[in-house]
């Protein structure tokens, strides 16, 4: 992983804070160039862990909890504060992007749900069976399982969530960019063909902006868990429900071989 951007310190002009992909009312700024994202527990967790281990360089800094509003919020680095007019990328890694908890407990409780039948088909409007068209309703399992099919999450092991770019316009519909030649090509766009600031790590989070300044992070832990002891993970094989295994580390490599191909072309 390369991180050669140091994580904002002293700053002298900042650029505001824009958010790529996520739910809309989870952040706030602060005058210190500093993020506010709402509470989660796990998060905050990952967030003391990691402050202490060998990845703590390519994670935003972690500074507690704080309130606002009587809202606790895990307060962290803006990660985009010493930057001018960055172009951002957020890819979500790994080849499963839900927990096995999460297909459990929908498993358990198989409430038909409308909203994810509309989201099936803002997609796909042949992606319902004819009982779920009927019903206008699917089962979360299967919105599930079946958004991971759609991208590069299945095939790769990470996907492009949102570019934006440093003129303000932001694309977030790569929900059906799976194959390798696609993703290349937001690849290219979001260098602006610029093989000079290819760079290469929950979410990876890509910024670069007109001064060559580039730099790469892990953000989102919200799904983040220590393995209960004795078990282990390589973050390569391929998931089976109840191995746990996540493909983090099989998407890296794909990503990375993805970035090597483009810079030999
Ligand atoms: P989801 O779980 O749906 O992916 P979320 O609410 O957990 O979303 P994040 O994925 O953590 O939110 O972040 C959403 C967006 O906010 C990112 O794509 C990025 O643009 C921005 N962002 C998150 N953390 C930082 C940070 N430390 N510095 C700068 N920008 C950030
Ligand atoms: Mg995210
Ligand atoms: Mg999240």
């Amino acid at each position: 992983m390369v991180n050669w951007s140091p994580p904002p310190e002293s700053v002298k002009k900042r650029s505001p804070w824009v958010q790529v992909v996520g739910h809309a009312g989870n952040f706030q700024t602060d005058s210190d160039g500093r993020l506010l994202k709402k509470f989660c527990e796990s998060e905050q967790q990952c967030f003391l862990q990691l402050m202490s281990d060998t990845l703590q360089p390519f994670v935003p800094g972690y500074y507690g909890v704080t309130q606002r509003n009587e809202q606790d919020y895990n307060l962290m680095d803006d990660l985009l504060a010493d930057f001018d007019s960055p172009c951002i990328m957020d890819c979500k890694m790994g080849s499963r992007t839900y927990l096995e908890e999460e297909l459990r407990k929908a498993r358990e409780s198989p409430q038909p749900r409308r909203d994810m039948f509309e989201k099936m088909i803002a997609v796909d409007p042949d992606a319902p069976t004819a009982e779920e068209r009927i019903q206008e309703a699917v089962l979360k399992t299967r919105y599930m399982q079946w958004r991971e099919t759609l991208s590069s999450t299945a095939t790769l092991g990470f996907r492009i969530e949102g570019i934006k770019k440093s003129d303000g316009s932001c694309n977030t519909n790569f929900k059906r960019t799976k194959c390798k030649d696609e993703v290349i090509q937001a690849l290219e766009d979001f260098v602006d063909n610029d093989k000079q600031i290819l760079v290469v790590g929950s979410s990876l989070l890509f910024v670069h902006d007109l001064s060559g300044k580039a730099g790469i992070w892990m953000i989102d832990f919200g799904k983040t868990a220590a393995l209960p002891a004795p078990l282990t993970l390589d973050h390569r094989t391929p998931w089976l429900e109840g191995n746990r295994e996540d493909g983090y580390l099989w998407g890296l490599d794909n990503f990375i071989e993805i970035l090597s191909s483009m810079l030999e072309e």
